[in-house]
């Protein structure tokens, strides 16, 4: 392009004056730049708050580092036994969740007329919203009884509704995904052998460890941190690992032996190696003259199961089997076999939980160094508020419970669980003993009595309940729907009123008191200012409480001083927990510690290390574990398994884009020789399509020799569909949408989810997504 002359000069000229109004940063000096450049946070006066970790249960201590008013940084709590100076990717992704511009902002009440599911909201006052919510309530409590709202609850501020609202409200339907649909069938195994919770933390003893068995345990891409760093430093010490998984997963890079067994012969294995340990003769027999009872019937109940017999269920040579059994004899007591978390796997699953537990048992690790330390909650007294009232005006709370359930004899059982915990553990009022999928089809069908209300706190229900088909259905039968969320969630915008909670660095939660070698107390307080027009969990069970005339049980004017009293009740107080973060008391973490003539460590009914089950067998269940076989995968079809991401919770994370940056979705992985029999290869694309023809997908396939033929395996969390989740929407597969049944455990209520059976079916179409990198600067 040609430019005249004289314009060309005036544009020079112009250019110039410009450049004498700012001098080019590059005629400065280095001292006189640095002055002049905009201030990073970190050069501002910057503050810290010790907070926890609100991205998992796991509850690390945090240092926040607060500038401006903003959240800019966190780091792991030094004197936090949880963190120790470090935090998880996550942890350290959590900031992101904070100044995520697809927050919920401000409470929606769904446009009159518009289905559950279209998604289409109007917004409201706090003030308009949860008088909706109340009076939704109230109006259910005149027809059906106040045992006809449940609550889902998961997350850091769940307590305030699923413990307390719904203690107040009075209802015995209180669902936790964390029981029925992960823990469940080790708490209840731990409860009948040990008498004792496992509890959040896994007391394992891997400082002094020497010998470690895994099965199934995903250590490494399940990661909490501290359990983390114990299992490297036991590794690095040199303690011997053996991984059992039909998957070579990260642990099983790791080990010394890795065992790919055949998916759900589980107990088939632990009942060879207690054959082994008893008829070798191999097993600590002062320790269990001591602390337990029943060895005879179990000695006789194992005789016929040898490594022979369990050989070919197991697809694992009976040497191997043999060699690992006595490897754990000979490093007992310092051998242990954690039990794992996500413990729901064939329905069956109390019982193999059993038999794991009779293998540490007879090692004689339970209360022992380098076996299972004995966890003890704190003793912290509730704000004083009059006594709940436990039976609802339409029956008592425990026959509510039974009416709910699926068999009086199933709650039977998990009542006189919670009853054990409350009298051997923290003397508090435990809530869990409903199976939270077990509600689901009393919404539908009104049996035994109809469910017509639900008030969901953080319960990702459409990724976490099998037989999401089932969970809509219940939904639109409701007469109120209320989700409070820090994100707009699949089913969150199925809610008839949403309600936006501030986040963890936003908000304070009630104490969090963890069960550890010694009792852990941790106070979480804001950094900030709650974004937007979102409130804590605190305040919406509280303002709902008031509204529903439960003012006698919100006696407390504000949080700081519920704490305040709380704290004080034990000589601390809230400034002194804002200042130390975490507070611990003294612990008896093994037998030693315990007095003789004292009361019994062990809560069972016998005092003693039940391994034969009196209570099991009065209650109709086998009193010593059996191994049933599972069923086999139709022609064709693979059983689905799962796991979890080290940068992700759940199906929680998946819209943090800097979490999203390090795992961005999920593949289907697929034995090598299987794919190359079906012609797929790394990278295509197909759809997951279960025995009941739902599809899911598209996701690409992860051809690989890291998983046995007969399995096809996913990372849980991804598949996300709400548009308002513009990083999550659309990345990956949803393990959960393909899991139109489950089996339930007749003992522990939890749903049994390795039952699934999956086809792949190619040509699906690779999606068209837009780039992380672009989303990542989204505005609100
Ligand atoms: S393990 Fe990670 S996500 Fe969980 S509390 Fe600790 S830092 Fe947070």
């Amino acid at each position: 392009m040609r430019m005249e002359r004289r314009r060309f000069l005036k544009l020079s000229a112009a250019s110039v004056g410009a450049l004498m109004l700012a001098p080019a940063a590059g005629a400065l000096r280095l001292p006189e730049r640095l002055a002049r450049a905009p201030k990073t946070w970190y050069q501002g006066d910057v503050s810290t708050v010790l907070t926890t970790c609100g991205n998992c249960f796991w509850a690390c201590g945090v240092r926040a580092y607060v500038e401006g008013g903003r959240v800019w940084k966190v780091d792991g709590g030094e004197a936090n036994p949880f963190s120790r100076g470090r935090l998880c990717a996550r942890g350290q992704g959590s900031v992101a969740q904070t100044y995520d511009p697809d927050r919920l902002k401000r409470p929606l009440i769904r446009v009159e007329g518009s289905q559950r599911g279209d998604g289409r909201y109007r917004e409201a006052s706090w003030d308009e919203a949860l008088g909706v919510v109340a009076s939704g309530m109230l109006a259910i409590k005149d027809s059906y009884g106040s045992e006809s709202v449940a609550f889902f609850g998961h997350g850091g501020g769940a307590s305030w509704f699923g413990d307390y609202l719904a203690a107040a409200w009075a209802t015995p339907n209180v669902g936790d995904p964390s029981a029925a649909l992960c823990t469940s069938p080790r708490e209840t195994a731990s409860q009948w052998t040990f008498g004792r919770a496992i509890g959040g933390h896994e007391p394992v003893d891997w400082a002094n460890a020497d010998y470690v068995v895994l099965l199934g345990h995903h250590i490494g891409e399940d990661t909490h941190n501290s359990q983390l760093q114990d299992f490297s430093l036991a590794r690095k010490r040199g303690a011997k690992l053996v991984v059992v998984d039909p998957r070579f997963s990260v642990a099983a890079s790791k080990a010394d032996r890795w065992l790919p067994i055949k998916p759900g012969t589980d107990t088939a294995l632990l009942l060879a190696w207690l054959h082994v340990l008893v008829t070798e003769n191999r097993y600590d027999a002062a320790y269990l003259a001591a602390h337990a009872v029943g060895l005879d019937e179990l000695a006789a109940h194992v005789r016929p199961f040898s490594p022979e017999w369990a050989g070919p269920i197991t697809d694992l040579d009976p040497a191997d089997i043999r060699a690992v059994a006595r490897e754990l004899a000979a490093h007992a007591p310092r051998a242990v076999l954690p039990p794992g978390r996500h413990t729901v796997w064939y329905g069956n699953d109390t019982q193999r939980l059993r038999a794991l537990f009779l293998v540490n048992a007879l090692l004689g690790n339970y209360g022992v160094e380098g076996g299972f330390y004995l966890a003890q909650a704190p003793s912290v007294a509730d704000y004083p508020h009059p006594d709940f009232p436990l039976v609802p005006a339409s029956g008592g709370c425990s026959a509510a419970a039974e009416r709910a359930a699926p068999s009086a004899r199933v709650t039977a059982i998990r009542s006189i669980t919670a009853n054990h915990r409350q009298s051997v553990d923290t003397g508090r009022f435990f809530a869990d003993t409903t199976a939270i999928q077990e509600l689901i089809p009393a919404m539908i069908t009104g049996e035994p009595y109809r469910i017509a209300g639900l008030i969901d706190y953080g319960t990702n229900l459409f990724h976490s309940i099998p037989d999401v088909a089932r969970t809509k259905q219940a939904l639109q039968a409701l007469d109120l729907y209320v989700a409070i969320d820090v994100l707009p969630m699949d089913h969150v915008m199925w809610a008839d009123v949403i309600l936006p909670e501030a986040t963890y660095l936003e908000r304070y939660d009630d104490l969090l008191e963890i069960a550890h070698r010694s009792p852990v107390i941790e106070l979480r307080q804001p950094a900030v200012e709650p974004m937007w027009d979102s409130k804590p969990g605190w305040w919406i069970a509280r303002e709902l409480g008031l509204r529903l005339g439960l003012e006698r049980y919100f006696a407390w004017p504000d949080i700081e001083s519920y704490l305040d009293t709380r704290l004080r009740a034990i000589g601390s107080s809230l400034e002194q927990a804002k200042g130390l973060g975490t507070l611990q008391q003294a612990g008896r973490p093994y037998l030693a510690d315990w007095e003789k003539d004292g009361p019994s460590p062990f809560g069972t009914p016998s005092g003693k290390i039940e391994l034969y089950s009196r209570t099991f067998a009065d209650a109709g269940f086998d009193p010593l574990p059996r191994y049933e076989p599972p069923k086999e995968p139709p022609e064709g079809y693979y059983r689905l398994l799962y796991g979890r991401s080290p940068v992700h919770t759940f199906a929680r994370t998946q819209n943090n884009w800097v979490l999203m940056e390090m795992h961005g979705g999920n593949a289907v992985w697929l034995n090598a020789s299987e794919a190359r029999r079906l012609g797929l290869r790394s990278g295509d694309y197909v759809w997951l399509e279960n025995e009941q023809r739902v599809r899911e997908g598209p996701v690409a396939v992860f051809a690989t020799e890291r998983l046995r033929f007969d399995c096809v395996y996913l990372v849980h969390g991804f598949g996300h569909r709400s548009p308002n989740m513009r990083i999550a929407n659309g990345r990956g597969a949803s393990d959960t949408a393909l899991m139109s049944r489950y089996r339930l455990d007749p003992i522990s209520g939890g749903a049994g989810m390795h039952v699934t059976f999956v086809r792949l079916v190619p040509g699906a179409p690779r999606p068209r997504l837009p780039r992380l990198a672009r989303l990542a600067r989204r505005k609100a």
